[in-house]
């Protein structure tokens, strides 16, 4: 690639820094990878060895910044059997066998992406078992928060007719008490890790993370959070900078081998050590499940209590906090919330520092907590895009106070947001979740909780001014300001959530690593 000028300044189009200093100039001069100046047309006078880049009325911002991805795993969903489009058992299975031919040398022949509330399809570990397989079977949920495995799968991870629930976990059983091979929640964490074995080789893994990272670059995504990040894919990420062959910034968040669980990784270089490309964020930490949510309201008077919590959260949190990690919790359901906040309000007690603590998701929440939670002065780092699968399951369940994606209350509430996906859980283009956000149209067609809406342009701020905040980032990227990164994107169409824009350009650190077709 040929080197690039060393100076360029972006003119005629719309820029927008997200920086209130100045927040639409009419030129941004960029040099050595970093902003040099932002201003108005005269600016240009001042640089006139600036090689000039005319947006040609299109809209100049920030890279996007996903503040809960999930890279290190979605870059292994190709090598896993898509379950996401079968539309029969049948063709599960045959998925499932063509998986066991293609991975020979894994130990357990893994499906991904399965989604019963697509095609209502629930294996068991008897319709897995009659594949006739050698190895372990496991078929893991599109959340990451349960699967089912085959008989052998059960006997692998040692569980029998008398194991019982972990706690923060369900092994489902039939009537006879016999388990049926689901997995929920924390029972699934260990056949996750271990059906991860065959997959940790660090020069494939990073080929494919490289590979995904060019897809986000795609969607204007300069870096991610990576949003429960096990050891060995961090020592990955690591060895991909020192390589150079990492094409975005990575925030992990780090996180145990087994997923879901709360034990913290207390060695190892603290929150915000690192570099630019890749940086320790917070310990991630979860208080409640993703498929089931630990929820605690009435509806219509009577009150209803169900979801998993998990109860090791408040002393872990503690010990996070006093080894001097920042923290992000996993938080889905109200009941979850009240356990977070909790945790966070008797961590920072005589602690003077800056906590931001953050909670993941806040999918329901009532006002009360919405209070709380920008009282203690928590970031709330939430997914639009959930409007389009949650939504839909829940657009007709009505609590009497809580109040479902509650993000324009939350906003309103004075609780800074970070913008994000979920990837590989659920949709992760930035564009098109904000269009989501700001729509609230949910995956069926209707609008789930109009009044909750933010504005378009609202959700690009979340995406990055916020989610730089979210990660201690602030620093080095999320607004267009002199001296910080130029990690840009370049947008063709208007912010109209409607008919959203597409991504034209796509810069890192002063270059240009991606253009759309009709650029
Ligand atoms: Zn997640």
């Amino acid at each position: 690639m040929a080197a690039p000028p060393d100076r360029i300044a972006f003119t005629n189009g719309r820029i927008i820094t997200m920086d209130p200093a100045f927040p639409s100039p009419d030129v941004v001069v960029i040099e050595k990878g970093r902003i040099a100046a932002v201003g108005e047309r005269t600016l240009l006078a001042a640089h006139p060895d600036a090689a000039l880049h005319d947006l040609r009325g299109r809209t100049l911002l920030p890279g996007f910044i996903d503040a809960h991805n999930h890279l290190s795993i979605a870059a292994l969903q190709p090598l896993w059997a898509d379950l996401s489009t079968v539309a029969s058992m049948d063709e599960l299975l045959r998925a499932l066998a063509d998986q066991a031919a293609r991975e020979p040398e894994a130990r357990w022949v893994r499906g991904t992406r399965w989604n019963e509330a697509a095609h209502g399809l629930v294996p068991d570990r008897r319709v897995l078992d009659a594949l006739g397989l050698d190895r372990p079977i496991i078929v893991a949920h599109y959340s990451l928060h349960q699967c089912v495995v085959s008989s052998q799968g059960l006997d692998e991870l040692q569980i029998g007719r008398t194991t019982p629930d972990p706690p923060g976990g369900t092994i489902v059983r039939d009537e006879r008490g016999e388990p049926t091979g689901m997995l929920i929640e924390r029972a699934w964490s260990a056949a996750h890790a271990q059906s991860m074995v065959a997959y940790r080789d660090p020069e494939r893994w990073a080929e494919l993370i490289a590979a995904r990272a060019r897809v986000l670059l795609r969607d204007g995504i300069t870096c991610v959070h990576d949003a429960a990040c096990s050891p060995a894919a961090e020592t990955v990420y690591r060895a991909m900078a020192r390589a150079g062959t990492l094409p975005i910034s990575v925030l992990v968040m780090p996180h145990a081998e087994a997923i879901l669980t709360n034990t913290v990784r207390l060695d190892g270089p603290l929150t915000g050590e690192g570099d630019e490309q890749v940086r320790v964020g917070p310990i991630k930490l979860f208080a409640d499940g993703g498929v089931a949510p630990a929820i605690d309201a009435c509806m219509g008077g009577q009150r209803a209590s169900f979801g998993m919590r998990f109860t090791d959260l408040a002393e872990n949190l503690t010990r996070a906090v006093a080894a001097g990690f920042r923290v992000a919790v996993h938080a889905m359901g109200n009941a979850g919330l009240v356990a977070a906040l909790d945790a966070f309000a008797r961590a920072a007690r005589g602690r003077d520092r800056d906590h931001r603590f953050r909670i993941e998701h806040a999918t329901l929440a009532s006002p009360a907590q919405l209070k709380q939670i920008a009282a203690l002065g928590a970031v709330g780092v939430v997914q639009p895009g959930f409007l389009d699968h949650m939504g839909r399951l829940v657009e007709d369940v009505r609590f009497d106070e809580e109040i479902w994606m509650p993000f324009g209350d939350l906003a309103r509430a004075g609780v800074p947001l970070a913008a994000s996906s979920d990837d590989p859980c659920a949709i992760y283009e930035p564009l098109r979740t904000a269009a989501h956000g700001a729509t609230r149209r949910t995956g069926s067609g209707g609008i789930l909780g109009p009044e909750q809406a933010l504005g378009y342009e609202e959700w690009l701020r979340a995406y990055t001014a916020g989610a730089a905040y979210a990660g201690g980032q602030e620093h080095e990227r999320g607004t267009l300001t002199p001296g910080k990164r130029a990690d840009l994107v370049v947008l063709d169409g208007d912010l109209d959530p409607t008919n959203p824009p597409r991504v034209a350009q796509t810069w890192v650190g002063g270059r240009r690593v991606y253009a759309s077709g009709s650029d």
